[in-house]
């Protein structure tokens, strides 16, 4: 029997046999689809193309693509579906619906908190945990794996810990890492991109564990990276320690952004002025706001009791930045490479603590 003859028409109301295949479903390697004329095919056409689409939208794609990219890099869909969480573990009140209640209630505030110690003890707790968990990301990167397969690790890394993925959800972030690659300045969604050779790429973690956050960045060179690159991911390294050397009481939160951006630019670099560290502690994102940036209005002084980040993003070209059309993915406007570090610090009686 000859196999075309087993075939049917598509068309729900047409049972006659078929040998016409769609050309469309073939090109894309979609089985089946039979029609017994052009005339059922064309009748049929209108849904019929959602099979394509469906094919399409399975398969590595761009999702964007009358999007102006800035640089090489593309988003690759489809992100993987959402990861989850068991319910043992104590969530943030964003978990659910996206939304970081309990900061937004003190938003417009500036008043930093001083932690107590019992606080401060939490607060190691949580970051010895990220500091865990970046580290098992790291050592992931590698030519050949998808920045995905990087927030898999990430997220069982941090679950196995008894600990939340504090970007997961947070204003409905997809992903339970940031995963920021050569141009990417930071908060760019693990996708199905594959890392490649010469590639930089910053891993963002954030754990949340006894109801506080610990968070830390730092970037890795892929493979071999051009001296250019080196240089730049060594520079922002500095700037972070060079900042984290001046953190003791009485220093101004606006004081932090001159000795980054003069370290900066002495190495032909920029400094990014969009994004700045924060103060962490029961919240994600707090005050104060710390810019990286000279001549910067930061209000407050350091004070025994204050925890906050400072992780300084530097850029070869441009400080200037632009958000894909995914709303978190920031790139530099010239499309050329960036690099971060960053760390959650304690401001000691005596200086600070290192806390990531
Ligand atoms: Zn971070
Ligand atoms: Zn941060």
């Amino acid at each position: 029997m000859a196999d075309s003859q087993d075939k049917t028409c598509q068309s729900p109301d047409c049972d006659k046999p078929s040998k016409l295949q769609c050309p469309t479903c073939i090109k894309l390697k979609i089985e089946g689809s039979f029609f017994c004329s052009q005339e059922c095919f064309k009748k049929n056409w209108s849904t019929h193309k959602a099979v394509h689409k469906a094919k399409l939208e399975s398969q590595p794609h761009d999702p964007f693509p009358d999007f102006r990219y800035t640089g090489p890099l593309k988003a690759v869909y489809p992100l993987s579906p959402t990861r989850q969480i068991p319910d043992n573990i104590k969530k943030p009140d964003y978990a659910e619906t996206g939304i970081p209640v309990s900061e937004r209630q003190v938003r417009a505030s500036s008043a930093i908190r001083c932690l107590n110690e019992q606080e401060i003890e939490g607060m190691r707790k949580v970051c010895k945990i990220a500091r865990e968990v970046l580290d098992i990301g790291a050592a992931a990167v590698r030519p050949g794996i998808t920045t995905d397969e990087i927030d898999r690790i990430v997220h069982e890394a941090t679950i196995e810990r008894g600990a939340y993925p504090s970007p997961l959800n947070y204003y409905n972030f997809p992903k339970s890492v940031c995963t920021s690659v050569n141009e990417v300045i930071c908060h760019g969604i693990p996708d199905q991109r594959v890392l490649k050779e010469g590639d930089i790429v910053n891993l963002d973690v954030t754990c949340y564990y006894g109801g506080f956050h610990g968070d830390l960045n730092e970037t890795y060179l892929v493979g071999k990276v051009d001296e250019k690159g080196q240089k730049l991911v060594n520079t922002a390294r500095e700037c972070l320690q060079k900042a984290i050397a001046m953190v003791k009481p009485g220093t101004k939160y606006r004081e932090f952004g001159k000795v980054i951006e003069s370290h900066a630019t002495a190495n032909g670099f920029s400094v990014v002025r969009t994004f700045c560290g924060h103060g962490i502690n029961q919240l994600f994102h707090c005050a104060p706001n710390v810019p990286h940036y000279a001549s910067n209005k930061a209000i407050g002084i350091c004070k025994p009791g204050h925890v906050f980040t400072i992780e300084p993003m530097i850029c070869e070209g441009t400080w200037k930045d632009e958000l894909w059309p995914d709303n978190w993915t920031a790139v530099t406007a010239d499309g050329k490479r960036s690099a971060q570090f960053e760390h959650t610090l304690l401001v000691t009686e005596e200086g600070v603590e290192i806390l990531t």
